[in-house]
């Protein structure tokens, strides 16, 4: 965890000073967007088809062609494309997301941001949507291990891998190249048919595959692999090269920040907090502070599909997600 800790103040190089310099007011946030989208306020009007300057509709979130008039939308296609709400806030929700190391609750974001519950926690959904990545891992030596999320079980129970049909354990998968990316799934089982499936989606092939002794991996050898497993159940953890110790290590940074942030995630929502942990740790080396990250996925347009769009409507009266009630 050593380099999780050194990284923090590439982090901290955009300070909430440099933020409140940067964006100062919607406006300021929506130039930016429009900046990024169309560099140098040139762009190509799609009525009369010239390369020219757009200027700013007052009262409206668009800009005008400077011959024809013709309207054009810059949050049109992003996540902000329907809100409702000051741009500036999603901003500082994204600053404040990049900010922290283990997580942000909503309501800590309403707090500093002061907006309604359910605002600041629509907005957390929208952002951890700018954050799912389709990643190939491709370091030469992975660890791969599935783990079980959901509420700690009583003492005294059962110990060791929850049943399949255990309906409070969600099941996750976890792979890591040593020193490199993570990539972390809600799975609907841990079986060896979904395990290998998963294994050959996003581990190149000759890959050197570290895992524990759980019956599932036996066979990866077979799949191109060269498969080197840790014998958990002797009590053994490393043996020389042979260890598990970052994904390891990537879920209990995970768990403890889901636990300790946002207190409960229900598994509809789950791999939208894995996407968060992992781009986090994706990130924990780079010098890009992680708000300039967001910042620049968010002024692209994209399909932002979302676990259920209408399921949230109900929120928060109901609070069938309870986010993190504190
Ligand atoms: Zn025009």
């Amino acid at each position: 965890m050593k380099n999780q800790r050194q990284s923090i103040p590439t982090a901290q190089r955009y300070s909430i000073h440099d933020f409140e310099r940067q964006f100062p007011d919607n406006d300021a946030c929506l130039e930016h967007v429009k900046e990024r989208r169309w560099p140098n306020g040139v762009t190509l009007c799609e009525k009369c088809e010239r390369e020219c300057k757009h200027y700013r509709v007052t009262g409206r979130t668009a800009y005008a062609c400077e011959f024809c008039g013709n309207h054009i939308y810059p949050l049109a296609g992003t996540i902000f494309e329907k809100t409702t709400t000051p741009l500036r806030s999603w901003f500082h929700a994204m600053f404040l997301m990049g900010a922290t190391r283990c997580g942000i609750s909503a309501k800590q974001i309403q707090r500093e941001i002061v907006v309604t519950y359910k605002t600041a926690w629509r907005m957390a959904k929208q952002i951890r949507l700018l954050m799912a990545e389709e990643i190939k891992l491709e370091g030469s030596s992975v660890e791969m291990d599935e783990s079980y999320y959901g509420p700690k079980r009583r003492r005294g129970s059962k110990k060791g891998r929850p049943s399949a049909s255990d309906p409070k354990k969600t099941c996750v998968v976890g792979i890591v190249e040593r020193k490199g990316r993570v990539v972390a799934l809600v799975s609907t089982d841990a079986t060896k048919q979904t395990l290998h499936g998963i294994a050959k989606e996003r581990i190149m092939p000759e890959s050197v595959i570290f895992t524990d002794d759980y019956a599932s991996y036996n066979g990866l050898e077979n799949e191109g692999y060269t498969h080197r497993r840790i014998n958990h159940s002797a009590g053994v953890y490393v043996l020389g090269e042979t260890h598990t110790q970052s994904i390891d290590g990537f879920w209990s940074l995970t768990k403890n920040g889901i636990r300790g942030v946002y207190h409960s995630v229900s598994k509809k929502y789950l791999q939208t907090y894995l996407n968060e942990y992992s781009f986090r740790y994706n990130r924990r080396e780079t010098p890009v502070p992680m708000f300039i990250s967001l910042l620049s996925l968010a002024c692209q347009t994209g399909e932002w599909t979302q676990p259920s769009a209408s399921a949230d409507q109900s929120l928060p009266a109901s609070m069938t997600e309870p986010d993190e009630p504190f």
